[in-house]
């Protein structure tokens, strides 16, 4: 484990803006298709059919905050899509598509359209808007309209509204009928499956634009640039246009239409003939990403407590601007504007949390195994109390100048059982490796992903020089 790697989080600023011009940039490079091979047609280990479930929820949450995603899933590509094809059964909205004569009216909500512009635009009265709205299926649904629904209308030419369709979310279609004064619902459920794929191409003009091009989403990229490859490729400078990437989602589809895409299960990355890999895996109900051997990729302290900030005063003695004498700085400082977040470095109990003489404002991090630390001079608490737990980036106080402070910044120390060390130069305790059964739980399911991602690549890659596979090594 290179502990050197630690510090390339300072350069996640730059790789973010890095990211953001390559987004920028209009180019289209060519990206090998998407691949999937037979095998993911037909099998499903219980983790897939596990999260099959999660997915309905996740699935709802993907599609909304990625609009148009689908779309870019219709990008020509070199695979046909037809292997994919879903004998899926009819669904309703379907028939109600292109039936002439038939009393149903869809409509699509137009952005700045109220519920109650939809209803008048078809004629139909507000009393009956009111009657559904008080039924609590449509309730929560119709108050939070978005531009793109679709709402169905039963409503004959003389006659009044009988029904009402719209889903609920990707999986739940409500029919609210309306009979007499009653109004009844009926949910019906929409086969959804869930298929694990692996997407592969080339980083070509711009990782993010080939990854979003065979269908990986904007937090997958993320997942892939800040979590899982962060410490051993520099985004920057080393990912060159014929490098390669790899990664098994879950894609969620419904009805032929993809409706959303999960986590990134596994991923691996081939920089320079270099392969790097990393798996996702699911230690006390959390999951985190692990190195093929089943050792964390998240380090145990992220050096800065604020990403991107500016050290302003060095671990050691220097002459204090406040009491204008030399003295001991046991700690680091980070200038930061007022209100700045600060994160916890590590995972932590809360140790203190209140005013401490010159630091003003403190909280004291617990991390167990002798390491504590310490936040001054902010200018608020968190929501952490004493003895709650916090996970490593949780914010837990806003910069400030509280106490003995000239300015603006954070004072952090950082402590190895009691003794003051300087938190940009110690070397950290490795985080722990998976072990026992966990370790068996994660060899079984690495193993099978990475068995998918290499009978992908064998496809794909036939003609490229084999990848010597190698274990995460620190790079130079
Ligand atoms: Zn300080």
């Amino acid at each position: 484990m290179s502990e050197s790697g630690a510090f390339r989080t300072e350069s996640s600023s730059g790789r973010r803006a890095r990211l953001e011009t390559l987004r920028e940039a209009a180019l289209h490079r060519k990206v090998l298709a998407t691949h999937f091979p037979a095998a993911f047609n037909g099998r499903w280990t219980r983790r897939h059919w596990a999260h099959a479930s999660l997915f309905a929820t996740l699935g709802a949450l993907v599609a909304a905050i990625v609009p148009g995603f689908s779309n870019a899933m219709q990008t020509p590509s070199l695979t046909p899509r037809t292997t994919l094809a879903l004998a899926l059964p009819a669904l309703p909205l379907a028939q109600l598509r292109g039936h002439a004569g038939d009393s149903w009216q869809l409509v699509t909500v137009q952005s700045g359209q109220t519920l109650s512009s939809v209803f008048n635009q078809l004629g139909v009265p507000k009393s009956t808007l009111q009657r559904l709205m008080a039924h609590p299926d449509a309730k929560n649904t119709l108050t939070h309209l978005k531009p793109g629904n679709v709402l169905s209308f039963d409503l004959p030419v003389d006659g009044q509204l009988r029904t009402l369709r719209f889903d609920r979310d990707p999986t739940h279609r409500v029919e609210l009928s309306l009979q007499g004064d009653q109004v009844q619902a009926r949910v019906i459920e929409r086969p959804t499956e869930v298929r694990t794929v692996v997407l592969s191409g080339e980083v070509g003009d711009s990782l993010y634009r080939s990854a979003r091009k065979l269908g990986l989403t904007p937090s997958n990229v993320t997942t892939l640039t800040d979590e899982i490859f962060k410490y051993d490729i520099d985004f920057n400078d080393d990912v060159g246009a014929s490098d390669r990437f790899s990664v098994e989602v879950d894609q969620m589809w419904r009805d032929g239409e993809l409706i959303g895409t999960g986590p990134v299960q596994a991923a691996t990355f081939t920089v320079g003939g270099k392969l790097y890999s990393g798996f996702r895996f699911e230690r006390d109900g959390k999951a985190e990403y692990f190195t093929g051997d089943g050792r964390p990729l998240k380090r145990t302290f992220i050096r800065m407590p604020i990403p991107y900030a500016r050290l302003t005063s060095t671990f050691g003695n220097r002459f204090h601007p406040i009491l204008g004498r030399m003295r001991m700085h046991e700690g680091v400082d980070f200038a930061a504007s007022i209100g700045t977040p600060i994160q916890a470095a590590g995972n932590a109990r809360v140790d203190f949390v209140g005013w401490k003489g010159g630091y003003g404002r403190v909280v004291i991090l617990d991390h167990g195994h002798g390491y504590t630390t310490l936040y001054g001079h902010m200018s608020n608490f968190g929501k952490e109390h004493v003895g709650q737990h916090v996970d490593q980036g949780a914010v837990i106080g806003y910069v400030g100048m509280s106490g003995l402070a000239t300015g603006p910044h954070l004072h952090y120390e950082f402590r190895v059982n009691g003794v003051h060390r300087n938190p940009l130069s110690i070397t950290m305790p490795p985080p722990e490796p998976l072990g026992g059964t966990a370790l068996a739980q994660f060899r079984d399911q690495t193993g099978t992903a990475l068995a998918k991602i290499r009978s992908v690549e064998n496809v794909i890659y036939a003609d490229a020089a084999p990848v010597r596979s190698a274990r995460r090594s620190k790079k130079a």
